[in-house]
């Protein structure tokens, strides 16, 4: 017997989450129903949507267009620390650790989830620095294959429109397979003090 079209068709709005398989997508519909106080997700969700936008400069989650890291002039706008996800930057600025700018990629390579060159936003990354004249970009991916792979990405993009710009890496060490957002506040101060210059 199958489901109600209705609640069919929440289930598959849940199964397009990501890591949420038909089984958790049903738990969920049905908690739904039964929880009303579940169904204030569908405003949160509206309300997310319609009140956030992303940064033109650095691609991060904001209220405002420019957001509120890149429009502020007590922060260091030659450096720019390239991470994979707005969490990233809610981690490095809970540390405390960097002055400079963000710039967010929107995920890392990675050929299991389908997320190809085209999704990220090294175009984006690449024209900020011809026009902003940074002075240095440092690479935040994440220390795991597809951080790797990411990293290369970005410079070989760089090769390939002739920029000049410093280039550096977060130092060796971080946890192999880690991810940037959950370092605590020395690992990620020494990384960013202990970075290696990879050209420039
Ligand atoms: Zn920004």
């Amino acid at each position: 017997m199958a489901y109600p079209a209705p609640l069919e068709r929440l289930i598959a709005a849940f199964e397009r989450f990501p890591g949420v398989g038909r089984r958790t997508a049903e738990r969920l519909a049905f908690h739904v129903l039964r929880d009303p106080s579940a169904r204030d997700l569908a405003r949160a969700i509206d309300e997310a949507a319609a009140g956030t936008r992303r940064c033109r400069s650095c691609f991060n989650v904001a209220e405002r267009d420019p957001c509120a890291l890149c429009s502020d002039p007590e922060r260091d706008g030659a450096r720019v620390l390239v991470v994979e996800e707005p969490r990233d930057v809610e981690a490095v600025e809970r540390a405390g650790v960097w002055r400079g700018r963000y710039h967010v990629l929107l995920g890392a390579l990675n050929p299991s989830d389908g997320t190809e060159a085209r999704h990220l936003t090294v175009g984006g990354l690449v024209e900020r620095v011809r026009r902003q004249r940074l002075s240095e970009v440092v690479l935040g991916t994440d220390p795991d294959a597809e951080g790797e792979a990411t990293s290369l990405l970005v410079l070989e993009a760089f090769d390939s429109a002739g920029l000049k710009v410093r280039v550096s890496r977060l130092a060796r060490g971080l946890p192999a397979g880690s991810a940037i957002e959950y370092l605590h506040k020395g690992v990620l101060e020494d990384a960013l003090a202990g970075r290696i210059s990879l050209r420039g």
